[in-house]
């Protein structure tokens, strides 16, 4: 089989045989089992708006059509398959059911691994109706929303799937995605998003995978303490319904997530080695999609085959901070994604079909030990729950959302009513005034930066409107592992984005498939 790369593809042309015939100069019928890959949209020419795409196809003589065709990015490639790996004997717990944890189960299932999932949330079904609960009446369940249940953090997401991390599982991932219900453009999309609505459902499907392949998955079962002997966990306490059990363990990973505040606390007093790790804090910016359509796309902004447009901004203000967008939904919605009674922290989500009339993203400027004002290594944890308490309060402690239109924030002034706002943000919002949610130099930054970012992408920050607080966009915290993912206390495997050792929905599952390597490959250390 050949692969070919960079090939140009106008945006009406489906005919992928007929383009690789042209790029080749070998007839149509002697190119076979043609398969799009990579799509990519290259819009940097607005009236020349275009696919890149790479194609997979079977012909004869492959030696030959490449040897004759060195200016074409033409390479032989062969399928790769995921290998399943041996069982041992070890009882192992994975905590968390998010993409570190699911993955991490997922692939010691496929080895019939003795595994047990435990998830302080529900099951999925159930916390959809808990979330939804909360988007109505602004009833917050602290143990099933939009950080805690199955699936993690990245299920009531955009879904969004892309990571800087280069990394041969991430083909099984979206595979695996695929084979639970994700749409298949997923395989080939260069920005590859499942969407909330289609992930609800692959979550529960690979969980179903588990069950079936033996292991056992624990709703509403929080991990709330650990039996340590020479070291090593021996057993953990687990919480269900209000009753307190003990589960022996061989091998304990813990895929927490960065939410988990209470579970952090407990593990730092049971002596599990954390340190303080820089995250990012700002707000969501929310713009009319049609809007950033036109901008990016120019007169193809309605071309039927073009998907919602991103984008995607890095500035650098005068004080050396960083100011960026972050996990930009398209055609989507921001939502309040609070976990804990009394702070509010806002996110973004899209359903599959990116069709919502906002889009949205994070807007951000990176915080480290120099912000938080302690050497706690909790420190981070602190400085987030201050600053989602300061956004409970602006919303009026009843988790409606903070929100300001760009030139009012910088300005400084109260100018519309929140009957006057045109937002997506769920389950409501108050208008109030944003700069009192931050210290100044951060108030600074994001103002520079926002203005920055106008002079890049012209109208951005015209009649956009911010909502706060995004806190939780990455982990404040990373927790020591060695090469073989091995905490200070040597049976413990911290994983994922909780961890400080992955940013986002891809990056964990890697970590997740990693982890569940070395488990699979090791003897029992007790
Ligand atoms: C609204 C929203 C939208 C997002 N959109 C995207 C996106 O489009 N793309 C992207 O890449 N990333 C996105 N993210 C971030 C992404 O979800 C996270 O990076 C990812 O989920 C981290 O995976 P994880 O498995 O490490 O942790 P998590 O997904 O946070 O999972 C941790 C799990 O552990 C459970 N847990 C915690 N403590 C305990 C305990 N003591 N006992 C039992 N269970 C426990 C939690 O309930 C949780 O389910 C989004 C996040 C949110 C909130």
């Amino acid at each position: 089989m050949l692969q070919i790369n960079n090939v140009m593809v106008p945006l009406d042309t489906t005919d992928y045989q007929k383009v690789i015939s042209q790029q080749l100069n070998i007839s149509k019928n002697k190119i076979r089992d043609v398969k799009l890959v990579k799509q990519a949209v290259d819009a940097r020419r607005k009236n020349k708006v275009h696919f890149v795409c790479s194609f997979t196809f079977n012909i004869d003589n492959e030696d030959l059509v490449i040897a004759k065709r060195p200016k074409l990015q033409l390479t032989k490639v062969k399928p790769y398959n995921y290998p399943v790996l041996k069982a041992t004997d070890d009882h192992i717990v994975v905590v968390g059911s998010g993409p570190a944890g699911l993955f991490c189960a997922y692939n010691l299932a496929r080895a019939h691994q003795k595994v047990t999932l435990i998830e302080r949330g529900s099951a999925v079904d159930k916390r959809k109706n808990d979330i939804d609960h909360f988007f109505k009446t602004g009833k917050l369940n602290p143990e099933s929303n939009v950080q805690f249940g199955e699936g993690g953090a990245g299920t009531f997401s955009d879904g969004k799937l892309t990571t800087g991390v280069k990394d041969y599982r991430k083909r099984f991932i979206l595979e695996t995605f695929v084979e639970h219900g994700a749409n298949d453009d997923i395989l080939y999309s260069n920005k590859p998003h499942v969407g909330t609505d289609y992930l609800i459902n692959v979550v529960a499907n690979m969980r179903k995978i588990i069950q079936k392949n033996g292991g056992t998955v624990l709703f509403d079962t929080k991990l709330v303490d650990l039996e340590l002997e020479n070291n090593q966990v021996k057993k953990i306490i687990i919480e269900k319904n209000g009753q307190v059990e003990k589960m022996s363990v061989d091998k304990l990973v813990l895929a927490i997530g960065h939410s988990a505040r209470d579970t952090y606390e407990m593990l730092y007093q049971k002596g599990l080695e954390i340190s303080q790790k820089p995250f990012a804090v700002g707000f969501r910016i929310e713009h009319l999609q049609s809007f950033i359509n036109v901008h990016q796309y120019g007169k193809f902004a309605s071309h039927p085959r073009l998907k919602a447009a991103d984008y995607k901004l890095a500035v650098k203000t005068s004080s050396g901070r960083g100011v960026y967008t972050f996990c930009m939904c398209p055609g989507g919605q921001v939502i309040n994604s609070s976990s804990e009674e009394g702070g509010l922290v806002v996110n973004g989500m899209s359903n599959q079909a990116r069709d919502d009339k906002n889009a949205n993203s994070a807007i951000l400027v990176t915080v480290g030990p120099d912000d938080f004002d302690s050497d706690h290594p909790l420190a981070g944890v602190s400085f987030q729950r201050q600053l989602e308490q300061k956004a409970f309060e602006l919303g009026g402690q009843n988790y409606h959302v903070p929100v300001m239109r760009v030139e009012d924030y910088i300005n400084n002034t109260i100018a519309l009513t929140s009957e006057e706002v045109n937002c997506s943000v769920l389950p409501a919002v108050k208008y109030a005034n944003l700069n009192e949610l931050f210290p100044e130099p951060i108030n600074q930054a994001l103002k520079e930066g926002l203005q920055l970012m106008e002079q890049k992408f012209s109208g951005f920050t015209n009649q956009a409107m911010l909502s706060g607080v995004e806190s939780r966009s990455s982990s404040p915290v990373r927790f020591y592992r060695d090469n073989n993912y091995r905490s200070n206390i040597t049976n413990i495997y911290p994983i994922g984005e909780g961890a400080g050792y992955a940013g986002g929905i891809m990056s964990s599952a890697i970590d997740g498939l990693k982890c569940s390597e070395i488990l699979l490959k090791e003897e029992s250390c007790i």
